[in-house]
């Protein structure tokens, strides 16, 4: 009866996916109440309209269905928590490393013996256990209103807590996940009391208060409203169009951290969830994800950096140079986003 009743559950709490309307009816998973439909069900926090053409081609390739849900990262791994064995979810997809990680350690997801994968996503961009796989990635650099000129001495993300940029820097809230993980990052590579005092710098030279979002903050640099901030590489990539041209002229740009630790990326990606009702087909989808025609619909969408080998990513991003990443684990960076937090909290960064 217990299980009945929790399978209604799962089957309303999955809202309109086509799994739900076969809930009940005969099935190959002894007593799991989710329905193997042969489809894939995606848990996703992504929301480009080109993944839905995405979805659409890997349906033609394969027959085989894909339903989807869309919610924040940790709203999904609550649900999938929570909806335990009977959880129709079968990939999880999400846009944060340190999600990726969470959702590891939460232990919703299973290691898949995968060569396909293995061979194109490398090492560094997927979990040690092959229990998610990166699937493109961003940075988060530096940029500065190039009429005032390049701020001597700014190269790392540490400089931009130096006295003399008193006034000048604006930056979103650092309730953003982008700045999260790269105080995260700052936490494993340095310390926390290194990170705390950061976050107080940096604080302390804010021309503003925090407010917007990337995009407005690279308006407000291009406009002079303020001289610095930091964002991620696929924003910019973005004013890469006749109209939009200006703002990015108005701007330069500098990878933080080439000499030390290299640059900050975080990164979208994707794992099987251990409970997946239809599991070869999962991992058929992210083999699929992982293909070269899939890379680039992934990365093109977003102007994000392919996570697979030998991938080239857009003119508009290659147009930005290359840089030396930051190749600390996303586990890392899991680990020390609840700290990170504190410490904005502490540093008064809204
Ligand atoms: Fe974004």
């Amino acid at each position: 009866m217990k299980k009945l009743l929790l399978a209604a559950i799962a089957c309303i709490s999955l809202g309109g996916l086509a799994a739900c309307a076969e809930s009940g009816s005969d099935q190959q998973g002894g007593d799991k109440a989710a329905p193997i439909t042969g489809e894939v069900n995606l848990y996703t926090s992504r929301h480009y309209d080109t993944d839905l053409a995405l979805y659409e081609d890997f349906t033609r390739e394969t027959g085989i269905k894909v339903n989807r849900i869309e919610a924040d990262a940790d709203a999904l791994i609550e649900r999938i928590k929570s909806e335990g064995e009977f959880s129709p979810a079968d990939v999880f997809v999400t846009v944060d490393a340190g999600r990726l990680s969470r959702a590891e350690q939460a232990g919703i997801l299973a290691a898949v013996d995968s060569e396909v994968l293995t061979d194109r996503i490398p090492a560094n961009l997927r979990d040690p256990g092959n229990r998610w796989f990166g699937l493109t990635t961003r940075a988060r650099i530096v940029i500065y209103n190039k009429a005032k000129g390049k701020p001597a001495g700014l190269e790392t993300y540490a400089d931009l807590a130096k006295p003399e940029f008193k006034g000048r820097i604006c930056m979103r809230s650092s309730s953003s996940v982008y700045n999260i993980a790269l105080l995260a990052s700052m936490i494993a590579h340095d310390g926390e009391a290194k990170a705390g005092a950061w976050a107080k710098g940096v604080v302390a030279n804010f021309q503003r208060p925090p407010q917007g979002n990337d995009m407005s903050n690279i308006e407000a640099v291009a406009a002079g409203e303020c001289d610095i901030s930091l964002v991620n590489t696929y924003y910019l990539a973005r004013f890469d169009t006749p109209e939009k041209r200006k703002v990015l002229d108005a701007i330069g740009i500098i990878f933080p951290n080439q000499a030390t630790t290299g640059t900050h990326v975080n990164m979208s990606g994707a794992g099987v969830v251990k409970t997946a009702p239809n599991r070869a087909n999962a991992v058929k989808f992210l083999e699929y994800l992982s293909s070269e025609s899939a890379q680039q619909v992934l990365a093109n969408a977003n102007n994000e950096y392919p996570a697979a080998k030998g991938i080239a990513p857009t003119s508009a991003v290659a147009a930005l140079g290359s840089f030396k990443p930051d190749s600390l684990a996303p586990s890392e960076i899991g680990k020390h986003e609840a700290r990170a937090v504190e410490l904005y909290n502490a540093a008064r960064w809204n």
